[in-house]
């Protein structure tokens, strides 16, 4: 270790306690995307007892705070996210929610971050700006509650990433970084692949007609019937997805709001598209969508089609990841880290918003068990989730804005963005956006169908 690495260790371990107990607070206060009200004021009053101005995003959860280290440089950019999952069956579940992505555990090192940040002698030879930003709703779920904030005007995007890009807290924003939790088991303490699948948030409707089941089945349509339809002949596509563009659809339906003795006149289904580019996700979801439509007049249905952007493929730039890597077995040996430049995970996650239009890594700590949105997720050492991560973070931010930034800026100025700016990203996502009535009939039974944007 290099003396500012002993002091950055120094510094975090300074704040140890007060990283655990957050950790502890936030896990007993789980709330999902957009709701973390809970989360962002305990935060915000330990950032603020500190030190540290926010800026609020005001009508959700999130803020952002400067450290400007006085020399020009690099803007960089350190997250950690704030919601939790519904799980009810979660043994420490509280009012059905856990934080069985362990992303509390990521705020917790953010706090730990921002302390060690004021402590003497911190940002001594660094250049350039840290942003620290804790951003909601990393989770794709409640799509309709989203599709509501959303029709409300309070929200744009259903990611809290892609949120704030449109809001304008990345602006000027170089590099940006990120610590997630997960369980890699005892031997492996940092764990990094290449990228991972983008994705986009499906909700549709299929509308049927009510009637008594037992008595007059003849008078009514099943939407549950057609929406199993509908899943079937989605599932019977999945043999003409190409495995190099690493598709999934795992749709949930939303369930009946009527009695059993009643033929169910309206059957939700959420589900995503994920896939490893954005043109792979839009043509498989173009199939997807036919099938759907199929179904819905085949059974003499009707279907609603509700797509939005969801969240871009995530790609790790290797030379980032190399420095990072190199953080990481500083901090805790050669052994213990484990960086695959070929690994691809089919999961998805707003940092690949980021990831279109500047460098960025997002890594992974070690100290949860079980499997991750499942209910036996815990976490068994948060010293190795949170405060190893919180030490990690503070090397790879050295690294980057000391000597003058010269890895920072080298690492920026050789890395070819999809995207060239965030204005330019948010026009390519937006059309992704579809509303269909897909399947219309007319006074004789036939029917028009319409299930994309042409
Ligand atoms: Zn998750
Ligand atoms: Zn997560």
């Amino acid at each position: 270790m290099t003396n500012r690495q002993e002091l950055i260790v120094k510094n975090v371990d300074a704040n140890k306690q007060m990283i655990l107990d957050a950790e502890r607070w936030l896990w007993a206060h789980p709330q999902t995307g957009y709701t973390e009200w809970e989360a962002n004021a305990y935060l915000t009053e330990k950032f603020e007892a500190l030190g540290y101005e926010l800026t609020q995003a005001g009508n959700i959860p999130g803020f952002i705070t400067d450290i400007d280290t006085g020399k020009p440089g690099p803007f960089l950019c350190i997250m950690g996210e704030l919601d939790a999952l519904d799980i009810a069956n979660h043994p420490e579940s509280v009012n059905g929610m856990t934080h069985c992505c362990g992303h509390h555990g990521q705020v917790a090192a953010l706090l730990g971050i921002a302390a060690a940040l004021k402590q003497p002698g911190a940002l001594d030879g660094l250049c350039g700006k840290i942003r620290l930003m804790a951003v909601p709703a990393e989770e794709m779920i409640q799509l309709e509650f989203r599709e509501g904030l959303r029709q409300q005007g309070i929200i744009k995007y259903n990611g809290g990433k892609v949120e704030f890009m449109h809001r304008g807290f990345f602006d000027g924003i170089d590099i940006s970084m990120m610590v997630h939790g997960g369980s890699n088991g005892d031997d492996i303490d940092f764990r990094c692949g290449v990228g991972n699948n983008g994705c986009m948030a499906k909700t549709i409707k299929f509308k049927g007609k009510s009637s008594h089941a037992g008595g007059a089945p003849h008078l009514g349509v099943n939407a549950q019937y057609a929406a199993m339809l509908g899943l079937q002949a989605v599932n019977d596509l999945r043999e003409t997805f190409q495995e190099k563009d690493t598709i999934r659809f795992h749709p949930i339906m939303m369930g009946v709001n009527c009695a059993v003795n009643i033929i169910p006149d309206e059957m939700k289904i959420e589900s995503y598209v994920r896939g490893r580019t954005l043109e792979a996700i839009k043509r498989e979801n173009k199939k997807v969508n036919r099938a759907l439509t199929g179904a819905a007049l085949a059974l003499g249905a009707g279907v609603e089609l509700c797509d939005r952007p969801g969240y871009a493929p995530e790609y790790h730039d290797p030379a980032y990841m190399k420095l990072v890597e190199q953080c990481c077995k500083d901090l805790v040996g050669e052994d213990r880290v484990a960086f695959d430049y070929n690994a691809w995970s089919t999961g998805s996650s707003d940092f690949g918003d980021l990831t279109c239009v500047m460098p960025g890594v997002q890594f992974n700590a070690s100290g949860a068990t079980g499997t991750g949105h499942g209910i036996n997720y815990y976490i068994t050492d948060a010293n190795r989730l949170c405060v190893n991560s919180a030490k990690a973070q503070l090397f790879v931010t050295d690294a980057l804005l000391s000597n003058d930034a010269a890895a920072a800026k080298e690492i920026i100025a050789n890395y070819k963005p999809l995207y060239n700016s965030i204005p330019e990203y948010l026009k390519a996502i937006d059309e992704i956006s579809l509303d269909k009535d897909a399947v219309v009939y007319d006074e004789n039974g036939n029917a028009t169908v319409d299930f994309q944007n042409i």
